[in-house]
């Protein structure tokens, strides 16, 4: 019987930190998109930071504890207000908690196209604030997703985000943004007829 050989690569982030390693293809894949370079030794190095997507998380936790900031509901999901594929960055001021029926239903949606959808009203500052000024808050998200470094890049979306949007305008492979919701939420995964905000 053949043992599948299954080559890792060691990987390390920005700071020289050891990640998890990845397979060959994956590595060539990262260096081809522009999210890491290999140095002399042979060693991944990541443009991006992984590890300070966890430290932004935790922070985000201990502010908005185990509370869904749209439906109420429990909930422990890093959530990005103004998500990654519109500018999103992963940071404090664009991140709350959200349960898994809320996230994962939004996907890329726009706050107000989810509270329309949902009916929600939110008291989250932070949801509160974007939705008074969403089309600002989108500008500036893609204003600063032009200037900022792609080391600001927290998660290997983001990184693959920030690519893009650095590539000539030809070249560009972006997912358009949804302006809707994708996914319907089924009743029995939502926590939202007991905490529905009408
Ligand atoms: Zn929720």
């Amino acid at each position: 019987m053949r043992t599948p050989l299954i080559e890792r690569v060691p990987v390390r982030d920005l700071k020289g930190r050891p990640l998890t390693p990845c397979s060959v293809e994956k590595a060539l894949e990262n260096v081809r998109t522009g999210l890491a370079r290999w140095d002399p030794d042979g060693v991944l190095h990541l443009n991006y930071q992984p590890l300070a997507h966890r430290r932004i998380y935790r922070q985000v936790q201990r502010r908005d504890g185990y509370v869904c900031a749209w439906c109420g509901g429990p909930g422990s999901t890093l959530d990005h207000v103004i998500p990654v594929c519109w500018g999103g960055e992963t940071s404090l001021e664009n991140c709350v908690i959200a349960c898994r029926a809320c996230n994962h239903s939004r996907n890329n949606a726009l706050p107000s196209a989810f509270v329309e959808w949902t009916g929600y009203r939110p008291r989250h500052p932070i949801l509160r604030r974007v939705l008074a000024h969403e089309a600002e808050y989108v500008a500036r998200a893609q204003e600063r997703l032009k200037t900022r470094p792609l080391s600001s890049c927290l998660s290997r979306e983001e990184a693959q985000i920030w690519v893009a949007y650095h590539l000539p305008e030809a070249e560009r492979e972006i997912p358009p943004p949804t302006l809707a919701p994708l996914t319907r939420i089924k009743p029995d995964m939502s926590p939202f007829g007991e905490y529905f905000v009408p």
